[in-house]
């Protein structure tokens, strides 16, 4: 049975006192348990403030303290605050080209329980993928455990998402435009829940920058390749949204206009049409129904093993990947590339021609600092910053008004 969150709110003027509870909560959610010694030195606070602050946030039930393991130091050891993990968790979900996600997260970033459900590549309609998402919803629910409180539900989807309603602008692989995605979700799980919703390449460049390869890099650039390519650029350690929250298609730079591959958007040219899942497969010459991951990997595979039509492949791919990049690396000047989904295992069949045409064509001031990594968080990327989007709202204002919603079990089957 679940709880909603009875927490007192903090009042009116009290701002930066809800700014410290947040950094607190923050703190110990992204980087895990931490003595109080260890908070007052990273968050500036003197110890008698973090004991205040951990005994609010305690009584909320958002986070524990516990004896440190005594390691045979002397003296009075520093409590040691916790996440409430198991306690305290989200629903996140993930819609991408091939897969239909939804997972229980833990405060603290911990998937608790994780299920999937295949997607056909043909197209999709809303009430189907809403169906199917929020049946998983309640099975990762219904393993909670007594006492657990739902605090927020966030969506990852591939296309085009407006901010603030998880409406579905554009979503070119399944034909939707113009879809109350993140409505529709939130009112068949029946929680009492706003459902955000964002788009995978924007939550992936965040994800990876919170708890991935991205961590301690504030200006970084995310590529994430499913069978197109998206991406999210972060900034002073802030996502370039745009002016309509639509920013970083990074898929739709266009990089081949005269000569280039006809792009699922309509244009021509496009970074996504000439190193997308298509591209390399055609380019390696593999049969045009044969399409996933597995067949990107079979060929970066074969190029391994000195395949030549398959090391030719790559190296074409790697060179449009490699122009790409060196667009970006010009423009922004980030201090770390990295490249999630499929483009993983792409730019590990061509990290050197990647690499060549980026001592070719970016400017070498840029280049100097300028790492190159591959997604530390793996096809979860985009699920965890899902979960991210979930928990912004207690984060921002952690014994705020704001209650947790029921549990699946309780809400029935709302349709
Ligand atoms: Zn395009």
């Amino acid at each position: 049975m679940l709880t909603s969150r009875a927490v007192p709110g903090v009042g009116p003027g009290k701002d930066a006192h809800r700014r410290h509870l947040g950094a607190l909560l923050r703190h110990v959610h992204l980087r895990g348990p931490a003595s109080r010694t260890e908070l007052a030195d990273r968050m500036g606070l003197n110890r008698s403030t973090i004991m205040a602050l951990t005994a609010e946030l305690t009584s909320a039930g958002l986070v524990r303290e516990e004896l440190p393991d005594q390691t045979g130091r002397a003296g009075r050891p520093s409590l040691v605050v916790r996440p409430e993990s198991d306690r305290v968790f989200v629903l996140a979900f993930d819609v991408a080209v091939d897969r239909l996600v939804a997972a229980r997260v833990g405060l603290g970033g911990t998937i608790l329980d994780r299920r999937e459900a295949v997607r056909p590549r043909a197209g999709a309609d809303l009430d189907s993928v809403v169906e199917v998402l929020a049946g998983l919803g309640r099975r990762v629910a219904g393993t909670a455990g007594p006492g657990s409180v739902c605090v927020g539900v966030g969506a990852s989807y591939c296309g085009m998402i407006r901010p603030g309603d998880g409406m579905v602008r554009f979503g070119p692989d399944m034909g939707w435009v113009d879809q109350a995605f993140g409505a529709e979700l939130g009112r068949r799980l029946g929680l009492g829940l706003p459902v955000p919703v964002g788009n995978e390449g924007h939550l992936g460049a965040l994800a990876e920058y919170e708890r991935g390869a991205g961590v301690g890099f504030p200006n970084l650039i995310y590529l994430h390749g499913d069978v197109g390519v998206g991406g999210g650029i972060i900034v002073g350690g802030k996502l370039l949204n745009g002016d309509g929250g639509y920013g970083c298609e990074l898929g739709h730079m266009l990089v081949n206009p005269y000569n280039g591959r006809p792009c699922g958007c309509g244009s021509r040219g496009c970074l996504e049409a000439e190193v997308g899942e298509r591209a390399l497969l055609d380019a390696a010459r593999r049969p045009a129904d044969l399409t996933g991951r597995d067949a990107v990997r079979a060929v970066v595979d074969a190029a391994d093993r000195g395949d030549p039509l398959a090391r030719a492949a790559l190296d074409h791919i790697g060179d449009w990947l490699g122009i790409g990049v060196a667009n970006l690396i010009n423009l922004f000047n980030p201090g770390l590339v990295v490249f999630g989904g499929m483009l993983r295992d792409v730019y590990r069949g061509s990290a050197t021609q990647v690499r060549t045409r980026l001592t070719a064509n970016v400017l070498a001031v840029s280049r100097e600092r300028v790492l190159l990594r591959t997604s530390a968080l793996g096809d979860d990327a985009t699920l965890i910053g899902a979960a991210e989007l979930a928990f912004a709202p207690l984060l921002a204002d952690p014994t705020g008004e704001h209650s947790g919603g029921r549990h699946p079990a309780e809400a029935g089957t709302a349709r």
